[in-house]
């Protein structure tokens, strides 16, 4: 359980209207949305809650208690946008993270898995040649072959790739599931379903 000012960074799961996963939110943020009204509080059995009832359920000994005048109120784990019709968005964010998941985290050269902070991006034409930073253009390459190949192309350096660099097709809920540590089990099947 988080303590004291942390239950407000707790992640919580954000669906659209149709419940559909769209994001990860703050639970300050979350507690925001529900009390302005934009969203309601899903428990555990998928039932939802305004605030106002939301506040007055009782703290169990797994929930994660936010202390309010009073006592405490259980932070949420699931939000359900009630207004918020927008499906998610699917593009996958140009990352340093985000490439090395693409790349599993080895060299597209030399086909190596060495520690990550070894590891590089490597521009496939260099940026000095007119190279973009996107997705088809960064690799993941370990130091070794990155000062090999200098300011070179793979053909140019006799380097071939061992797969084409693309745009990552992850769903939002892949995404979500890559950047949270330990999903609450409350999540599951919102994100299955994605
Ligand atoms: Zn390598």
């Amino acid at each position: 359980m988080a303590e004291g000012r942390d239950v407000l960074s707790l992640p919580v799961l954000l669906l659209n209207r149709h419940f559909v996963p769209v994001s990860v939110a703050t639970a300050r943020r979350a507690f925001v949305l529900l009390y302005g009204g934009a969203a309601r509080a899903l428990d555990d059995d998928g039932d939802t809650y305004d605030f106002d009832t939301w506040f007055h359920l009782p703290l169990r000994k797994t929930d994660d208690p936010l202390p309010v005048i009073g006592g405490a109120v259980r932070v949420p784990r699931v939000l359900h946008l009630t207004r918020y019709e927008r499906a998610p968005r699917f593009s996958v964010r140009l990352t340093r993270r985000n490439l090395m998941i693409r790349d599993q985290y080895q060299c597209q050269y030399c086909g190596k898995r060495p520690n990550q902070r070894d590891l590089n991006l490597d521009h496939v034409v260099p940026r000095s040649r007119g190279g973009q930073d996107s997705w088809e253009n960064l690799v993941v390459s370990c130091r070794g072959c990155n000062l090999k190949k200098g300011r070179r192309t793979p053909v140019e350096a006799g380097m071939l790739l061992l797969r084409n660099p693309h745009v990552p097709k992850w769903s939002t809920a892949t995404q979500i599931l890559l950047v949270t540590r330990e999903p609450y089990r409350q999540w599951e099947p919102f994100l299955k379903a994605g």
